[in-house]
């Protein structure tokens, strides 16, 4: 039996999330059947060094034993109760102590969850209704979020799919990611009216592309000059590039913050939070409404309680970042030795490598990129036994499982393929 033929007859595409079909990188996705540390294993037997690593979550590596071992004793006494329990408490106390500007939490299930909440809280909170989001960031694919430009008119929007009326998709406004004055003019085309900017303060979602120096303190003071929240999406930076996210690796202040990906350990959680002030305005102690059946759910809690404990020993982000440092160095010398000129960006355990010449510095730049290229890298890093996202526009992990000699492995696996390719 092909699995990926038979579940297209009862899944749409065969995947529970699109990217995973390989659409953009032609061929047939592998079948996973189990990881371990830095490794995943297909049902064949194959083995792969592992970069997506779950798309960001797992930055211990695969069924790290500790979080396996915690689950466990947590599986014995139940798997869900819909009611308080201890652990929802010692998770929040976890990301309150962790992530500076957030002094309360709501749990949640899903980083498309989390936001949608946080948007929802920052209209109520502050009485508007439009939103300000940048070109190439994803921030889960509620109605409000799936809205990019229409052919360079920046303030009318085009639902990106299907059924967002455009009713909502004219209250979400389009601002370029490092141009500050894109969202002043949007800003002054809508005086009074915006509620909130969200950004992810590192992009992740278009490759991985990195904030200018001075953009996201600009961010934060127009934000502040116009009475709008600043949301920073946290889900895929948040305990990725130090303890307390972007926020605390570039100093500033949002006001809201969504998480998701590490906060779960490798289970469903996402979670919003902020300033006292505003949280205190959720349900049920404010009247902003949101709930969830499993929200909180004791084994969500245990892996990222787990997860988020041993990302606070001493030395681990120090730890993280040489192993990653040493994985973008040998690719830049790569690159070097094969007179490649491929944009290369990373900071700390996350990096995306662009099939197109000089700089990547924003959307425009990042779609630039050669995506068949890009395609052929890919099958050739898989069949060679390193597996990185199907797609151009997604970044590259390293975890805490990643050995020296996988990242040796890798090293030469990517120099032999840019050889084949371009040698
Ligand atoms: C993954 C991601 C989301 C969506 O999270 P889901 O758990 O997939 O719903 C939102 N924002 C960013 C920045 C993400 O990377």
């Amino acid at each position: 039996m092909n699995i990926f033929e038979e579940s297209k007859k009862f899944i749409p595409g065969g995947v529970n999330s699109p990217v995973r079909a390989f659409g953009s990188v032609g061929g047939e996705p592998v079948i996973i059947k189990k990881g371990e540390g830095s490794k995943i294993y297909d049902i064949d037997g194959k083995e792969y060094i592992d970069y997506v690593c779950s798309w960001g979550p797992l930055i211990l590596g695969h069924s790290d034993y500790r979080v396996v071992k915690k689950l466990k004793e947590v599986i014995e006494n139940g798997t869900s109760f819909g009611a308080p329990t201890e652990l929802e408490l010692e998770l929040a106390k976890l990301v309150v102590d962790y992530v500076p500007s957030i002094e309360m939490v709501r749990m949640v299930n899903s980083g498309t969850e989390a936001v949608m909440s946080a948007i929802r809280l920052a209209r109520a909170y502050t009485n508007r209704k439009k939103i300000i989001k940048f070109e190439g960031c994803y921030h889960g694919h509620s109605d409000s979020l799936l809205v990019k430009a229409g052919s360079g008119a920046l303030t009318f929007n085009q639902p990106s799919s299907p059924g967002v009326p455009e009713e909502f998709a004219k209250l979400t406004l389009i601002a370029d990611y490092n141009d500050i004055e894109s969202v002043k003019k949007l800003f002054m085309e809508n005086k009074g009216e915006i509620a909130c900017v969200i950004i992810e303060p590192v992009a992740g979602n278009m490759g991985v592309v990195l904030p200018k120096d001075g953009f996201l303190k600009e961010l934060e003071e127009l934000c502040k000059n116009e009475g709008a929240l600043l949301i920073f999406d946290e889900i895929i930076t948040g305990f990725r590039l130090s303890k307390g996210g972007a926020q605390e690796y570039f100093g500033i202040n949002p006001d809201l913050t969504t998480l998701g990906k590490i906060i779960g350990g490798g289970l469903p959680v996402g979670a919003y939070g902020g300033k006292k002030e505003i949280m205190e305005m959720v349900s049920p102690v404010g009247p902003v409404y949101q709930a969830g059946t499993l929200s909180g759910n004791p084994l969500a809690m245990a892996a990222g309680i787990e997860t988020l404990k041993i990302l606070g020993e001493p030395g681990f982000y120090d730890n993280l970042r040489a192993k990653a440092n040493k994985l973008w160095e040998g690719f830049g010398e790569n690159l070097k030795r094969l007179n490649l000129k491929f944009a290369f960006n990373s900071i700390e355990s996350m990096a995306c490598m662009f099939f197109k010449d000089g700089q990547v510095e924003s959307f425009k730049d990042a779609v630039q990129s050669d995506t068949k290229l890009f395609a052929e890298f890919f099958h050739k890093m898989l069949d060679k036994g390193v597996n990185l996202a199907p797609s151009q526009f997604e970044a590259m992990f390293v975890s805490m499982a990643h050995s020296d000699e996988d990242l040796e492995k890798t090293i030469k696996i990517h120099f032999e393929t840019l050889k084949e390719m371009f040698g």
